[in-house]
């Protein structure tokens, strides 16, 4: 098989309900610039794939991926995913561009081999419980409302981004875990926000509060950081979703006990082949590899990697806004046809596209 054709269509969505992010931080731009690639290949077999950063996106296959993927095998994968770290030697590609590759090229071979994306990596269930994660609200009483609103939704585990506060944040967890009782799964993400000193105090309130995980209290610049606070806390630390090189940045955080649980995401860990890498990693040493994420290729992730228990889906506006891909259950699915089962309308995008390659 060969790629044919490499084609781009960025297109523009209004965002109906923004991220918002602590203490006034740009969260989602008014307008989503959204990168759609296609490969073409001889045998008729397209392959999809998505990247959130519309421009940047577009620059990057244009100038480089084009010329690279045009006469390349598609079901060579193993090949190109590491001539892309050959070329991010060069580049220095975001680490999203690695995934949006990948993720075609497993689109189509997924589709040859007449499967849905998730059976093809293995298969390990057909469903999985998501998690209501929550973009930062005002007040206490506001995400204490917006929880109920959650679990009326029929969602039994809740994520928190908060203010970036040690000490709020840790009121905030107290009074949260207080107002939905024991039974309900809390969990916490720091998304980078603390240093070593607030990141034990706030361990340690989320530890007696009875948190899941506290996920990235600190940048994941330093491992010597995450290891001091892994040895201080009981509660699971989760660690690793944005530190770069995939399943080899990550080996070194396990090696040096520096994460307790370790993130996995198409995302940021080099597509559906790292991060696959990263969950069989962590799965040797029996640690959990939590998807980051939302979107249907980590969907098939979730729906492939024993090792991790949870479809994180993000939860903004008050009322609350939830995606349509979370079922009443409070479940998510990927469809039954080959590959990642990416519903296109061609027509309608190559009208819609601002620009085009
Ligand atoms: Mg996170």
């Amino acid at each position: 098989m060969k790629i044919i054709a490499v084609h781009a269509y960025v297109v523009l969505t209004k965002t109906k309900v923004p991220f918002v992010w602590r203490r006034g931080l740009p969260g989602s731009d008014p307008v989503t610039q959204q990168t759609w690639l296609r490969l073409v290949t001889d045998e008729g077999i397209e392959g999809w794939s998505c990247a959130m950063r519309g421009p940047i996106a577009f620059d990057l296959i244009a100038r480089r991926l084009k010329p690279w993927l045009l006469g390349k095998d598609p079901l060579m994968k193993e090949l190109l995913w590491h001539e892309l770290w050959e070329i991010d030697r060069i580049e220095e590609l975001p680490m999203y561009m690695m995934g949006v590759v990948d993720a075609a090229l497993w689109d189509i071979t997924a589709k040859a081999a007449k499967l849905p994306l998730y059976q093809l990596l293995g298969g390990y269930r057909d469903t999985i419980e998501a998690y209501a994660s929550t973009v930062t609200y005002r007040t206490t009483e506001e995400f204490l409302d917006v929880a109920d609103q959650c679990l009326a939704r029929g969602f039994r585990a809740i994520k928190l981004h908060a203010w970036g506060d040690a000490r709020k944040d840790a009121a905030l967890c107290q009074a949260l875990r207080k107002h939905v009782g024991p039974d309900i799964a809390l969990m916490y993400d720091g998304s980078a926000g603390f240093d070593p000193y607030e990141s034990l105090y706030l361990g340690r309130a989320l530890e007696e509060a009875g948190y899941l995980w506290y996920e990235e209290p600190m940048r994941e610049f330093s491992i010597n950081a995450y290891r001091r606070l892994c040895e201080q806390l009981d509660i699971p630390v989760l660690a690793a979703e944005t530190s770069d090189g995939c399943h080899y940045n990550v080996a070194d955080f396990i090696a040096q006990g520096a994460a307790d649980m370790v993130r996995t995401s198409f995302f940021y860990k080099g597509g559906i082949t790292g991060a696959l890498r990263v969950a069989h990693l962590a799965d040797s040493f029996q640690l959990s590899a939590e998807v980051h994420g939302m979107g249907v290729e980590n969907t098939h992730l979730c729906l492939a990697i024993r090792n991790n228990h949870y479809y994180e889906t993000l939860i903004r506006g008050n009322p609350i806004f939830v995606d349509a891909n979370i079922g009443k259950d409070c479940h998510v699915r990927v469809p039954a046809a080959p590959g990642l089962g990416h519903d296109i309308n061609l027509k309608a995008l190559e009208k819609a596209a601002v620009a085009k390659l």
